[in-house]
């Protein structure tokens, strides 16, 4: 069976027994898992964000190396889920933001698992700004010149 494609609620996962239980955050938010995730494991206090912030771009999702990423307009960046499509930053603050992921999420992790390799899966939304790989128009054939020959 291939690897799947990561999600938050597959990565950020609670401690496990006997500090933590395994199922504590069953249930949780997917896009709060990575600000408990970072107070358990780095012992560094984080904020959850309470509010939307209005009027800002959305962060476009992204697969990295076979994880869906959101990356921040900090430069930092953090693993996020089609389930919660909310950005939020635990190293500047930044958030909440509308988080956009394909409008066929089953579509685009099923043509990565085509990739046997996970670290080859890579994925950008084709209306993200930092997407390197914007479509090129087709070369076009160079005119026939006119008339004949000199
Ligand atoms: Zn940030």
């Amino acid at each position: 069976m291939p690897i799947a494609v990561v999600r938050a609620e597959a990565y950020y996962l609670p401690p496990p027994p006997p500090r933590g239980d395994p199922h504590a955050w069953d249930g949780m938010p997917a896009a709060e898992r990575v600000f408990h995730w970072i107070e358990y494991r780095l012992s560094r206090r984080t904020v959850i964000p309470t509010s939307v912030i209005p009027d800002v771009p959305p962060v476009y999702a992204r697969i990295n190396q076979n994880r869906w990423l959101g990356d921040c307009v900090c430069g930092a960046a953090c693993i996020v889920s089609p389930t919660d499509p909310r950005y939020g930053c635990t190293e500047c603050g930044y958030g909440w933001v509308e988080l956009v992921f394909p409008e066929d999420v089953a579509t685009v992790e099923a043509e990565m698992l085509l990739t046997p390799q996970p670290h080859l899966r890579n994925w950008w939304h084709p209306l993200d700004p930092a997407n390197p790989y914007t479509p090129q128009p087709e070369p076009q054939p160079e005119p026939e010149p006119e008339g004949g020959t000199l």
